[in-house]
């Protein structure tokens, strides 16, 4: 299947061969150590620097591409060619959902002090949004920063944040007063050091074993004005503004790896025989594989549909949580489809579907679960 499909142009797709020969050549090889090793290395911010990939949306002042969300949008694709969810999460955590804030609400100040050295890969960063008890209701955060003087002291604790553990800064939704709901929230830019009051803890997980899932406690940390990101107060709509890109960028990943996932299984069914044909050749599986290269069409084009209509600046609210509901019960279906075609072999930690098919589980609960997706769709479609 062709991916020169709008809003694509041959620019994207020059930029997409040589960002999956970077991930065929860098991260593909080391994935299944990195799973084992349920880590990997802070290196790999390093090397993505280098080839200029942890900037491509943002301004060359900043040590950026110059770039836009569509550049951004090849990588999220092509991060699927990893192999490893896990590998694939850590990037776009620094990339889609940590560093974005900082370039759209951010001073001068904190753009030069978290943006360029994130852009460099020197600094490594977290959003923290998610807490033991909130976590589709965003607004029941209870984070507090009190104010002192010079700053913030914040108490309180984070969970399920990716990169967590190995955050140099942590973009961190905290309540500023003492109201309830979607008042008084506002992000600080938290930083790591010596004596922070901070402590992490890596969580094990069904899937993404690469990635950094950590809880993150907060004890009289102190967190210096100038770190206060955006109005104070005003970092609710700030945090809403956020998701629709971070949904954008899951929904591509899934399409990524959808696309992979539904080629190798075919190329499977061609090779494998059973009852004297490949498996291709019975009609059952050669329509199952025509029923899922349907399910990659599909999401390809809601998709890009919505990726279209964000870049054009429309607020495609109702396309992109489409998108999101779609692509990522789709990207878990399609995998276990997969896994099936490849018998007992799917069930092998040697073969690489059966990862595929566990890293795909958290896509209708990450980044707003399937039912959050349909109550946003029944407000937008007044229901
Ligand atoms: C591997 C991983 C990485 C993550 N990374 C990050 C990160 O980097 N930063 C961050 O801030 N968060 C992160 N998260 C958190 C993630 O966004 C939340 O897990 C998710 O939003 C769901 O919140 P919850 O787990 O508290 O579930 P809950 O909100 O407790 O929901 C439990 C179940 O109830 C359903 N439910 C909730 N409300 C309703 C309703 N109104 N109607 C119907 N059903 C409902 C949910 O859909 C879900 O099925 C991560 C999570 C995981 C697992």
């Amino acid at each position: 299947m062709s991916t020169l499909t709008p809003p694509f142009s041959d620019e994207h797709e020059h930029l997409r061969q040589s960002i999956r020969g970077f991930i065929e050549r860098e991260l593909t090889p080391h994935a299944q150590q990195w799973e084992e090793d349920r880590w990997f290395p802070d290196e790999v911010f390093g090397k993505l620097a280098a080839q200029g990939l942890l900037g491509l949306k943002y301004p060359e002042s900043y040590g950026g591409q110059g770039g836009d969300y569509l550049h951004e949008a090849v990588l999220c694709e092509e991060l699927a060619r990893t192999g490893s969810g896990g590998t694939a999460a850590g990037i776009g955590a620094h990339v889609n959902i940590a560093t974005p804030p900082i370039w759209k609400f951010g001073t001068e100040d904190q753009k030069q002090r978290y943006l360029v050295p994130a852009i460099r890969g020197e600094k490594i960063g977290a959003l923290g949004i998610t807490e033991p008890g909130a976590g589709s209701d965003v607004a029941a955060l209870s984070t507090r920063a009190e104010r002192v003087d010079g700053g913030w002291v914040v108490n309180g604790e984070k969970t399920y944040i990716t990169n967590g553990v190995r955050a140099h800064f942590i973009v961190t939704a905290v309540k500023t007063t003492q109201e309830g709901g979607h008042h008084g929230t506002s992000f600080l830019i938290v930083e790591r050091g010596e004596d922070d009051g901070i402590t992490t803890s890596k969580l094990e997980k069904l899937g993404w074993h690469a990635s950094d899932t950590a809880t993150i406690s907060f004890q009289d940390t102190f967190v210096a004005e100038e770190n206060l990101l955006g109005e104070l107060d005003g970092a609710f709509k700030l945090i809403m503004a956020n998701f629709q890109w971070e949904r954008l960028a899951m929904s591509l990943g899934a399409v990524g790896a959808m696309q992979i996932a539904w080629e190798r299984t075919a190329q499977f069914a061609r090779d494998r025989e059973a009852f004297g044909r490949p498996l291709s050749g019975h009609q059952a599986i050669r329509h199952k594989l025509a029923d899922m290269a349907t399910s990659v069409y599909t999401c390809r084009c809601a998709t890009y549909d919505a990726l279209r209509r964000f870049v054009a600046g429309e607020d495609p609210l109702r396309e992109v949580t489409m998108a999101k509901l779609l692509t990522q019960r789709a990207s878990f279906e399609l995998m276990d489809q997969c896994l099936q075609i490849h018998g007992g072999a799917g069930y092998m930690r040697e073969y690489w579907v059966e990862r595929a098919a566990r890293d795909a589980r958290l896509g209708p609960i990450g980044g707003g679960s399937d039912e959050i997706m349909r109550e946003i769709l029944g407000r937008v479609l007044g229901l």
